[in-house]
């Protein structure tokens, strides 16, 4: 299948589109309002099948609002904020020949294009123009009108506007505190400046300080289990890392040198001097809980770039430890500190026993911490470890206490023994900056966060999720979790392209924070045609102030932007990817919540799941972008549409491959060429018949289905069934007549295009202008209500269907093409009254076997006749209540159709009530009303 095809009708319609102004919205008081939005995409790189997902989503949805007589508005802009841009254009600056080549070979720019993309604000230039293109191309009904990028002067005077908001309100504050930071760019670092879009998350690990003996240095550890303590009987290091002195405190310590440069962010540490593992294993370290000399030892499964580098040995508690003491040949006691029911004396003993495999250790560990920690209780012989003026403290306070009460203690002890401190951690690390630096921990003194930890505005939050509206429903749970774990959010970064910080002008607004109320802009840029100040935003978006001296004081229209805001907000639906989940979704929900309340909330969010490309994540890093541009030249615009947004549930990850892409794209045409030939049948009828009542009643129920579908976003049972069940339909009513009804075709001809305009919006207005000159786009989406239902039809191809089916299914199991088929029919008038019996029954909600037993006939006979009646439809029910049928004639008046479909030159049928017909394999008797035995020759 051609791509040309689809391509060059698509152009057609998309210029008409365009120069009729289909989707420019304006105030219109007569219909409903629905603004429906997207996350507006950072310009760098070209517009993906993963942006497509979400956005062809939002569009299929705009378009049927639309033609539900909605006055829908959906506008798009562009992100040009913060590093996501900055360093895609200084890898290409620096000459990066990896990206350079990715620029040319899968986005296909010419070499001395590429080199200008090296300044990010060209860079994000030339992706918006391929991203407004692309947005037209694959159909997007835009309003482009209302378009802005985050370098626009308006756009940047409302977002300092609602910083000031905030700050007033107190949820953006200057303080201390710990955020990433990537120490190359001197600047804080969120989600989006990763690479792999990681947000880092911050801990702190507890930090006990060892003294050493009289010729050795001191030592500090991080650990996450500071109540082993009492068991620890060295201290482990790496002996192929590199190992410094630093000062902390006026003292002087051994830790990594990784460790060092980590922690020179968040301590105040001075290096004093390298020094060589194999010294440091010389010296000794002393227990602060229970003053015993020990060991430093080697061992490799030290990680120098986590805490200190230095590690506690505790061999009872942690296999690795037990290993370390093995391999490092020493002979040490093995102190348990901790009893767990379920675990033995030493439980790392006994796993060493089974294993000494790495990864498997890795395991353990886990499962030893955790049921440690929630079950298990201190040891009593600590209290004989420590010294005597300890003694009392310990036996009170930690011995015999559980785990997770004793450890808080044990943190108050190492306290007033001055040997305790604490350190930030990255705990999903190591996460790596867009510049290729590895972001670490830094205390900050005069930071500006949002305070998105804000104890009344996370309730405030978390209290408006019940007046939105999730799809899927489960992803309110996950938002929900998010709010509740979500910290300060640190504002400003010092580079990159974007909007300043209004009282500090050396800082730029973070990209996460730029966009979290915008979508506000959308209903006023368009008629904004100078820069607001905040008095004027404070009227437009609050309501604030006295409209008469405003206007006159600014000589500008105010009433109607304050109009347009209050006509078109709130936004109706949000369309977004899942991996925004995380933050761009609930900062969104805040800022509505703080700055215009729960009146302007989003009424809907819709969350999809992500793309792959033919089975592996998309990412730029593994090279497999696969531009929305290259779909659509290889496969062709409807049919990329098609296979984005209907080929798996809307929460599900979808995979975006040859073979499905390609799939549709034959079937779009098959049900195209169908339709066309409807258009211009040759010949046709005026007279009604079965056929035709059967195919107009067939309509109204998908019709129907359709409708739900659409409407709740099922787009996969939608596109089902306007591709393949409708098709199918149709080519079974051409099995049944020579020539078809005009009228019945007519109405199928333009629901079905207009069902489909939505989703192939290109191919339906192709189609649809061979009836008429209107545009199908703004058509009525069809309605049920169309066709006519007629259940004598209905119930009659259902009979016959049945037969067919059955007789593939004798078929399959002989594995025999039947020659001659025998069908007895057993009109019995007794048993067709015990039919309607049963019809009765199940209305009446009675169940088989009260059936059964009043029907005092056969029981297997009166079994059957209920669980056939039972799975009919209710509208066949009571038509059969209400009428007699007759099945022979069904049978005579479709024979051509039966003979036909089974592929058979032979159709008998016999009466098996008659005693002169023959009994074939002796399938006469089981012949029952509505349930013909049927034999195979
Ligand atoms: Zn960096």
């Amino acid at each position: 299948m051609s791509s040309e095809f689809f391509n060059s009708i698509a152009s057609k319609w998309q210029l008409e589109w365009e120069r009729n102004k289909i989707f420019e919205a304006n105030v219109d008081y007569s219909k409903p309002k629905y603004l429906i939005t997207v996350p507006f995409p950072y310009t760098n790189s070209p517009m993906h099948v993963g942006h497509g997902r979400t956005y062809i989503t939002a569009d299929i949805y705009a378009r049927y609002l639309r033609m539900k007589g909605y006055n829908v508005l959906f506008p798009f802009a562009f992100q040009f904020t913060g590093t996501p841009i900055l360093a895609i254009a200084e890898s290409i600056k620096r000459g990066d020949s990896d990206m350079i080549e990715f620029f040319k070979n899968v986005y296909g720019i010419e070499e001395s294009k590429v080199k200008e993309l090296g300044d990010p604000y060209n860079l994000a230039e030339y992706f918006k123009n391929e991203m407004m293109d692309t947005a037209k191309r694959i159909g997007m009904s835009i309003d482009w009108r209302r378009s802005f990028t985050t370098m626009d002067p308006r756009f940047e005077k409302f977002v300092q506007w609602q910083l000031k908001k905030l700050r007033e309100m107190g949820y953006l504050v200057s303080e201390e505190g710990v955020i990433g930071y990537c120490p190359n760019d001197n600047f804080p670092v969120g989600m989006h400046d990763t690479r792999g879009d990681i947000e880092p998350e911050i801990t702190t690990m507890h930090l006990i300080l060892f003294e050493g003996d009289e010729n050795s240095y001191n030592f500090m550890v991080a650990t996450s289990r500071p109540e082993l303590i009492f068991g620890v009987v060295a201290l482990m290091i790496n002996p192929a890392a590199n190992y410094v002195i630093v000062e902390y405190k006026g003292k002087n310590f051994v830790i990594s040198e990784k460790a060092y440069r980590k922690l020179s962010f968040q301590k105040e540490m001075k290096l004093v001097k390298p020094i060589s593992p194999s010294d440091v294993i010389n010296f000794k370290a002393i227990n602060p809980v229970t003053r015993r000399k020990i060991d430093i030892i080697f061992s490799k499964y030290v990680d120098p770039s986590l805490g200190t580098g230095v590690v506690m040995n505790y061999p009872a508690h942690d296999p690795f430890h037990y290993l370390a003491l093995i391999e490092a040949n020493k002979n040490l006691d093995v102190i348990s500190v901790v009893k767990t029911e379920g675990l033995g004396e030493i439980p790392a003993e006994e796993v060493i026993v089974q294993t000494k495999d790495p990864a498997e250790l890795k395991d353990f560990v886990d499962s030893i911490y955790k049921a440690e920690y929630y079950r298990g209780v201190m040891n009593e012989t600590i209290v004989s470890l420590v010294p005597d003026f300890l003694r009392q403290f310990v036996k009170e306070n930690i011995a015999n206490k559980r785990v997770q009460d004793a450890r808080k203690n044990v943190v108050e002890l190492l306290k007033s023994l001055d040997a305790y401190d604490a350190i930030y951690e990255i705990i999903n690390g190591p996460i790596y900056c867009r510049c290729g630096a590895e972001i670490v921990v830094k205390k900050v003194e005069n930071q500006f966060f949002i305070t998105y930890d804000n104890p009344r505005w996370k309730s405030l939050t978390l209290k408006a999720l019940s007046n939105i509206d999730f799809i899927p429903n489960e992803i309110k749970k996950e938002i929900e979790k998010v709010i509740f774990d979500l910290k300060k959010e640190a504002v400003g970064r010092s580079r990159g392209l974007g909007v300043k910080i209004p009282w500090d002008e050396s800082q730029i607004v973070e990209s996460l924070s730029d966009s979290t109320l915008y979508t506000v802009l959308y209903t006023i840029i368009h008629k904004l045609n100078f820069i607001p100040n905040d008095e004027i935003l404070d009227f437009i978006f609050l309501g604030k102030g006295n409209v008469n001296d405003l206007e006159k004081k600014y000589g500008v229209d105010l009433r109607s932007l304050r109009d347009e805001f209050l006509y078109w907000y709130p936004v109706d639906q949000r369309h977004s990817g899942r991996d925004l989940v995380q933050n761009h979704i609930p900062f969104y929900i805040y800022n509505h919540i703080a700055i215009l309340g729960n009146d302007f909330l989003p009424k809907r969010i819709v969350i999809n799941g992500f793309v792959r490309v033919s089975g592996r994540k998309m990412s730029k890093s593994l090279r497999n972008i696969y531009p929305l541009f290259k779909a659509i030249r290889e496969f062709g615009v409807d049919p990329v549409r098609v296979s984005l947004t209907s080929s798996v549930d809307i929460s599900q990850d979808l995979d975006f491959n040859e073979n499905i892409v390609k799939t549709y794209a034959e079937q779009l045409k098959r049900v195209f060429d169908l339709i066309d030939s409807l258009i211009s049948l040759k010949s046709s009828t005026e007279e009604v018949r079965i056929a035709d009542r059967w195919l107009s009643s067939k309509f109204k129920d998908l019709i129907s289905i359709v409708n739900k579908s659409v409407e709740s976003l099922d787009f996969r049972n939608a596109i089902n069934i306007m591709l393949y069940e409708m098709y199918n339909i149709l080519k079974d009513y051409f099995d049944m007549v020579e020539i078809p009804n005009a009228k019945v075709i007519g109405k199928i001809v333009s629901a079905w295009i207009r069902a489909l305009a939505p989703f192939t919006p290109h191919i339906a207005e192709e189609l649809w202008h061979k009836i008429s000159n209107t545009f199908v786009c703004l058509e009525k989406y069809p309605s049920a209500d169309e066709f006519d239902y007629y259940p004598d039809a209905v119930f009659e191809m259902h009979y016959i269907n049945n037969i067919i089916e059955e007789v593939k299914e004798l078929e399959d199991i002989v594995k025999k093409k039947a020659e001659k088929i025998i069908i007895y029919i057993n009109e019995n008038n007794k048993l067709r009254e015990l039919v309607k019996k049963a019809i009765f029954s199940i209305e009446k909600g009675i169940s088989m076997r009260e059936f059964i037993v009043e029907s005092a006939e056969d029981i297997k006979v009166s079994e059957k006749i209920y669980a056939i009646v039972s799975k009919l439809d209710p509208s066949i029910r009571n038509y059969l209540a209400n009428n007699d049928i007759k099945e022979e004639d069904i049978l005579v008046r479709n024979m051509s159709y039966l003979l036909k479909k089974i592929g058979v030159q032979e159709i008998v049928i016999y009466n098996a009530e008659d005693p002169t017909v023959p009994d074939i394999k002796s399938k006469k008797s089981q012949a029952i009303p509505l349930s013909p035995s049927i034999v195979l020759l």
